[in-house]
């Protein structure tokens, strides 16, 4: 039993910001919850107020049905890995994994034999006599994750854990920590900037900004159906298409097209609106639609993601398959995949059910 659940919680600095603002959240024994976020959001803040390293100015913490909002860090039922691994340089890999143990007041003979159990599934067998300075960001990063694991904490948090990491390592690393996450049935808190690895590795996801939540929900549900303009924004590996929008006839006139109202959105003519269409979503060639001038054309690999130019200087972003490639220059009409057109109102906020 080691669900979490924050209530009211603010975290405010001695210099006066709000780094945490009147939060609450509840998060599920053995969820994987990402905190995902621009940077300065208040992310680190809420993880650190969790783990007891900050304090809060008002609210509460509940860990396992337990208010530990006053109690010390050492004394809260969780385990941190933080951004830089911070591993003991001197001690040996397996020192710094039984380093839990020994805090406990365990035998050395103990505190190896936890090492050696720990090290077994994160590959780090072959290592355990090495000090971190001899290993690899990844193999660094697993020795982190195996001195948390041998605290026997209920609750895992982690901050920007993959951070360090190239591209492929961290790709990895993204696959073993969901494994590794399943097997162990720990709730974990992870921090990112990284939209794509919260998609990827979450259950849930909290978007954060200023403090506070902006959104609540699966990775679906914020990619498919972002609550406001901010969220639509910050998901996604290319940048949904934001555009100037009116209604007119049941329909939307967005950047030279008329396209259907979402189910569900009764708007009066001539409201305006905000557009949000996905450049994925925006199939070029598709008879009438949106159209526009090429004037970029940047290759993703396996598609590029094309800009164009439309009537009133607006620009639209589509991608389109590799062996379909336009020119810069050539003229593309792209009509978006019927049902995936968002409509938020001037508050920013999405339309319809
Ligand atoms: P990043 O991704 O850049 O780490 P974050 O979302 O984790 O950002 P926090 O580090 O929690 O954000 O910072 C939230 C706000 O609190 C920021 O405005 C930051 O400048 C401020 N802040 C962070 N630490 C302190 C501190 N020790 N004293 C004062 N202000 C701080």
């Amino acid at each position: 039993m080691a669900g979490i659940d924050i209530r009211g919680l603010s975290t405010v600095y001695p210099n006066g910001v709000r780094a945490v603002d009147g939060l609450d959240l509840e998060i599920v024994d053995g969820e994987f919850f990402a905190l995902l976020g621009p940077s300065g959001c208040g992310k680190t803040t809420l993880l650190r107020t969790i783990a007891g390293l900050e304090q809060a100015s008002s609210g509460e913490v509940v860990i396992g049905g337990e208010d530990v909002t006053g109690v010390d860090p050492g004394k809260r039922k969780v385990a941190m890995v933080f951004q830089d691994y911070a591993l003991f340089p001197h001690m040996t890999v397996a020192e710094n994994i039984g380093y839990p143990l020994r805090v406990r007041g365990e035998s050395k003979a103990r505190q190896r034999e936890v090492a050696e159990e720990t090290s077994g599934g994160l590959s780090l067998s072959g290592l355990l006599d090495r000090r971190p300075g001899q290993l690899s960001g990844g193999q660094q990063q697993r020795v982190a994750l195996a001195r948390a694991i041998a605290m026997d904490a209920g609750v895992l948090l982690l901050d920007e854990p993959l951070s360090n990491l190239d591209a492929r390592l961290r790709l990895e690393a993204r696959t073993f920590l969901k494994r590794l996450q399943r097997e162990l049935g720990l709730t974990t808190v992870f921090v990112t900037h990284d939209q794509a690895e919260a998609l990827a590795l979450a259950d849930r996801i909290a978007v954060m900004e200023s403090g506070r939540i902006r959104q609540l929900g699966s990775p679906r549900e914020v990619f498919q159906r972002p609550a406001n303009t901010f969220v639509a924004n910050f998901i996604g590996s290319t940048p949904m298409n934001l555009l100037d929008a009116v209604v007119r006839d049941g329909f939307v006139e967005v950047a030279g097209a008329r396209v259907t109202l979402p189910p569900g959105v009764l708007l009066a003519d001539g409201t305006p609106v905000t557009a949000g269409i996905r450049p994925e979503y925006l199939n070029p060639g598709a008879g009438e639609g949106i159209t526009g001038v090429v004037s970029t054309v940047e290759n993703l690999g396996v598609s590029s993601l094309v800009s164009i130019e439309c009537p009133g200087e607006v620009l639209v972003g589509l991608t389109v398959p590799e062996q379909h490639e336009p020119s810069v220059g050539e003229t593309v009409t792209a009509a978006p995949e019927p049902g995936r057109l968002l409509v938020f109102d001037e508050e920013g906020l999405l339309l319809g059910s």
